[in-house]
């Protein structure tokens, strides 16, 4: 399965490492063909190469959009070498072997990413390239195919080992890499499109992503993982640069972005928030004057669960802040920047891992989200609903305050970031007491409740800080049990989606209780 390679064509765009490697291969006597640019790079470097026009009778033309798709060149690499008709093809049209394919391909994502217009990013589509690289990936019995800048190295290194030639194995490992890029290639610009375009009818989406990071595990120490970015320079743990600690894990990044998402639901002109996440849910929410009386608020809620926690700010990270942090273990911080006293304080703590952005991810941002099922994939938008503040209906007997709406509004926008059944008690703009991810809202209000005495326990109080508060419920109450739970822990208003069956009921236990109740019309679920 050794094959030599004795001709090669080179087409790239991004030029780094073209010399090297044209110099690498002329040393062992590869013959070198190539495209405009990239001849030109090469000639200049002193090389003999031979331009592709030269090869196919045919100008490079239309502004380079036809240069190398040609069935001189097409032939050349998906000939079958040993079969007889290939052969006796490729000797009546004049067409010579391609053995090796080295192409990257028009910079087209970058070209997005730096806001190009329409017909910019339009003209930044390759078409040579990729129909090349699919002939030869094709063709990898006989063919290597490099569309990788780091690979160059691994190739001259192969072709060492094996006196100019290289292994079936190496060329089906390059072929494999070569249709992911052109998989990759074309899902950007289906991306790119679907939002370039206005198209009334739902459309259907890929996904698009490059490696990132190869990450040292999964979830779990068994699993292998890898962090893939979408070629977006949306704000958020993909796009974050991190200044101090270990190489994130797989968790840490998830939770990181549960932290960062949920904390940019709050403005940071209505003032500082924190939010504090573990295993993806919050264990403590608030605003606060400061960022450090955020911080504080947010810590209260759960101290427990904070440690080993994650922690996201929407506004950038200053110096006493840092200082209450760095006070426990706290696995990541993120925030749309840190001043350098900030930094100072935490670059004592080796462990603690710093992010910060250039902005706030955008809670209203167009996202896609994918999950994995056994044989498919289920697709969907983000959950981007918002409900409007004059959208909220008041149900009961009893109006809440603005002081309770305020609460209201705020448990509301952390519900909607709480695994369901969530219910979320709030109170003076801090969350008391979370409780996430149980089978029953029951449960979760109970769970939620009984934090809240365990944390007054803990903090010596007088009584637990749910007396008073605000609860919200990321879906209806389908009985009147949860929200009576609610009220035997001492909230005085609740909101909700409304919607049940039961509704008269519940609003029923609401009045008998004395308390006030908004329903929204929108519901949060989270799985
Ligand atoms: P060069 O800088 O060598 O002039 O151009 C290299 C780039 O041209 C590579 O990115 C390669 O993928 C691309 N390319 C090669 N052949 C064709 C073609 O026939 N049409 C288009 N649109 N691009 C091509």
């Amino acid at each position: 399965d050794l094959f030599p390679v004795t001709r090669a064509l080179l087409s790239v765009s991004d030029k780094t490492g073209l010399i090297e490697l044209g110099q690498a291969l002329s040393a062992r006597g590869v013959e070198l063909l190539s495209t405009g640019g990239s001849a030109k790079a090469l000639r200049d470097a002193g090389l003999d190469v031979k331009d592709v026009a030269e090869v196919t009778g045919f100008p490079e033309m239309m502004d380079g959009r036809v240069k190398t798709l040609h069935p001189v060149v097409h032939g050349g690499l998906l000939a079958v070498r040993d079969n007889d008709a290939h052969v006796a093809a490729m000797d009546e049209h004049g067409i010579g072997g391609i053995d090796l394919l080295v192409v990257n391909l028009y910079p087209f994502e970058e070209t997005v990413a730096k806001g190009a217009d329409y017909a910019t990013c339009i003209e930044n589509i390759d078409i040579g390239g990729p129909a090349m690289i699919r002939s030869a990936a094709k063709n990898h019995a006989f063919v290597n195919v490099v569309t990788d800048v780091s690979d160059y190295d691994a190739l001259l290194a192969e072709l060492d080992a094996n006196d100019g030639q290289t292994t079936l194995a190496f060329r089906k490992g390059l072929a494999q890499t070569a249709y992911g890029r052109t998989a990759a290639y074309d899902t950007a610009v289906s991306t790119w499109m679907a939002g370039a375009i206005d198209l009334d009818t739902p459309r259907r989406r890929s996904f698009a992503g490059t490696v990132r990071q190869e990450l040292r595990y999964g979830e779990n120490p068994h699993q292998t993982a890898s962090f893939y970015t979408d070629g977006s320079d949306r704000p958020g743990v993909a796009t974050a640069t991190q200044h101090q600690g270990k190489e994130l894990s797989y968790n840490n990044i998830n939770d990181t972005d549960a932290a960062f998402e949920l904390v940019a639901e709050f403005d940071p002109a209505d003032g500082p928030a924190v939010a504090i996440i573990k295993h993806a849910n919050p264990c403590g929410v608030a605003r606060g004057d400061t960022l450090l009386e955020a911080y504080t608020k947010a810590f209260d809620c759960d101290r427990t669960s904070a440690f080993g926690g994650i922690v996201a700010l929407n506004m950038p990270l200053d110096e006493a802040t840092a200082k209450a942090i760095a006070e426990i273990f706290t696995e990541v911080v993120i925030a749309p920047g840190a001043s350098d006293a900030a930094r100072a304080v935490f670059a004592a703590k080796k462990n603690l891992r710093l992010l910060t952005t250039d902005g706030l991810p955008d809670p209203a941002a167009p996202v896609t989200t994918y999950r994995q099922v056994a044989g498919g994939m289920l697709v969907q938008d983000k959950d981007t609903g918002r409900v409007a503040a004059d959208a909220l209906r008041v149900v009961t007997k009893v109006q809440p305050t603005d002081a309770q709406m305020a609460d209201l509004q705020f448990a509301w926008k952390v519900a909607k970031h709480v695994k369901s059944n969530a219910i979320v008690y709030v109170k003076d703009g801090a969350t008391v007491g979370v409780g996430a991810g149980q089978m029953s809202r029951l449960d979760s209000a109970l769970i939620a409740a009984k934090k809240a005495e365990r944390m007054a326990e803990a903090m010596d109080l007088a009584a637990p800080l749910t007396i008073g508060s605000a609860v919200a419920s990321d879906a209806f109450f389908p009985f009147a049990d949860g929200l009576l739970e609610a009220a035997a822990a001492g909230a005085t208003c609740v909101i909700q989606p409304g919607g049940s069956m039961r509704d008269d009921e519940v609003i029923a236990a609401a009045d008998e209780a004395g308390i006030a109740m908004v329903f929204t019309g929108m519901r949060h679920f989270k799985h």
